[in-house]
Parts: structure tokens; sequence; C-alpha cells
């Protein structure tokens, strides 16, 4: 199987050395197993993304000596592959609305009975408060369209049931091969049971009232219409993965490798955010740097 590896910004700001080291090592493993990389525009996120970044991002890239097969992936062109995803988990029951603000979520963890509240890969753990609402829609969903424009949440409990029907809640149900490695040094092949999903992860937004599918249900439709084998990118989402791995197994997609790397932190040791402009590739550019200076700064 010819290796494919994939960068996939978001056009909301300037691509800094982070993202350069990123993209320049999804390049360069890809290159070095003879297999391809892809660039994918990630502007799902409308109110967001702007055209001015989105042209940066290709500046950007080619000017480190980077090329991609164009055209490349457009998130926004796409949304009718996340409505079908979401509309086949819909038909199974799987997915609710949800209407609570963060202050309901707050306030419904704040209750004694709740313990202390848990935070996962997305947040706070959602105390399942709009669960049942609607159980007509939950039980007979093929009598119900989906709902458009509402956020959407996935029934984690039901999912990782429907995944593993007779694996214990202990045992794992899925697992995905690290070649790089998480916060924590993990790599090799990473376990994943339904405890460890309804605990620490929760039901997540699959989709929201202003955007098509959420980052989560995207990646996955991506990475797959993409036919990525690995993902590369930096280990700040090595906790997201396993809410991926859940959804490539519920829409019954091939699970790539992942690659999770370091990630590049500025002189006080935090790491870099879209709003750190001044380590902004562009910014060095104007400074007369050059791409083999860039990959020296990031260590390759
Ligand atoms: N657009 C996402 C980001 O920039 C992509 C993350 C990923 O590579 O999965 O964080
Ligand atoms: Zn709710």
């Amino acid at each position: 199987m010819t290796m494919v590896t994939r960068f996939a910004p978001s056009p909301t700001g300037p691509l800094h050395l982070g993202h350069a080291y990123s993209a320049l090592l999804a390049h360069d493993r890809a290159r070095a197993a003879g297999g391809s990389f892809l660039l994918r525009i990630d502007d799902l996120d409308q109110s967001r993304a702007r055209p001015e970044w989105e042209a940066q991002i290709y500046d950007d890239l080619q000017w480190l000596g980077l090329s991609w097969p164009e055209p490349c992936r457009r998130e926004s062109d796409c949304t009718a592959d996340y409505e079908a995803a979401l509309d086949h988990l819909w038909s199974r029951g799987l997915l609710y609305r949800c209407t609570c603000t963060r202050r309901d979520i707050a306030e419904a963890l704040s209750a004694p009975q709740e313990g202390a509240p848990v935070h996962g890969p997305d947040g706070l753990i959602y105390p399942g408060t709009c669960r049942w609402r609607h159980p007509g829609e939950r039980n007979a969903p093929q009598d119900h369209p989906r709902p458009r424009g509402v956020t959407l949440r996935l029934d984690m409990e039901m999912a990782t049931a429907q995944i593993g029907p007779d694996t214990p809640q202990d045992a794992p149900i899925a697992s995905f091969e690290e070649t790089g490695a998480g916060p924590d040094g993990q790599t090799g092949r990473i376990d994943i049971t339904a405890q460890d999903m309804i605990d620490g992860v929760g039901d997540v937004v699959l989709a929201r009232r202003d955007m098509a599918a959420s980052y989560h249900l995207a990646v996955v439709v991506d990475d797959a219409a993409q036919q990525v084998t690995e993902v590369t990118r930096g280990a700040d989402l090595f906790d997201a993965t396993r809410i991926h791995v859940v959804l490539q197994k519920l829409l019954r997609l091939q699970t790539p490798g992942y690659h999770h790397h370091r990630l590049i932190r500025d002189d006080n040791g935090k790491r870099l955010a879209k709003r750190d402009d001044a380590r902004a590739i562009a910014k060095y550019r104007d400074d007369g740097a050059t791409p083999a200076d860039i990959r020296r700064m990031v260590g390759l």
C-alpha cells in the first residue's frame, strides 16, 4: 500500500513554525516511503475561515518547497459527504439534538450527585441532559428527518455498544497504530475500550447549528475520502484520536496509521498558537529567512 500523508490547516490565521514542522514532516515521511503528500483546507468553520489566509497557506507551503496534487480538497466544497455520514449515524439512532449552553452543562455537572466534573479531549464530559428529550426520534429515527441547523451529539454508550455488542466495557473494541508518540510517550498499538469513551470522552458534538459538521466528524470523512494511510499531526490531537477511530468503526471506514509529533514551543516553553503572529512563517520570510533556516529552526 502506498503511503499517503496529509497536512490539513485551517485558514483562520497565519501558518507558524508549528505548522511548518507538521507540513514538512508529513511531506518528508511520504517522500521517504515513495508515497504522496496531500494538502487539505479545513475551512468548515466559515465564521473563522478567510480567503486571504487560504492564499497565504498555498504561498507559504510552496515557498517551503512543498507540492501536492491539485486541486486540493477544501472542506467547504464537501458538505454533502458530511451530511451523508450524519444521516447514516442518525438512521442508527445514535445522534440526538442538544440545546444546552456551556453554562447549562457546567450547572448540571455542579449538582452534588455528579462528583467532580471530568475534562475529556473535547472539554467537560457532557452530562447527558438532552439524551432522551426526543425519544421518538431516537427509537424510530427512520420516521424523522435528521434535524438541520441544530447541535447533534453522539450517544457514546450506544455507539460503543453497537461497535462491540459482545465486548465487556473494559475490553478493547478498537485500536490504532501509533508510530510517533502521544504526549506521555504512548506508542505502538493503542487500545480503546467502551469505558474510556463513555467516562473519558462522553457524548461528543458531531454537528453544530452553524457548521455542517464538527471537526471530529469532518476529519474522519476527509481522511477516508483522501485515502490517507498515515495521519501526521501534533501530539495535542493524540487524545482526540480515539474519537476518530470510534467514528471510523461506526462509519465502516478504514483506520489509518497515526504519527503524532512533538509540538514546537516558544522560548517560554508554551506551545505556539495561531495568534503567535511573531512566529508566523510570513514574518520569517519578510526577515530574510530561507526554507532551510525554517527546517533548522524546527529541528528537521
Ligand atoms: N485543521 C486541523 C488543525 O489545524 C487539522 C487537525 C488534524 O490534522 O487532524 O488543527
Ligand atoms: Zn443538551
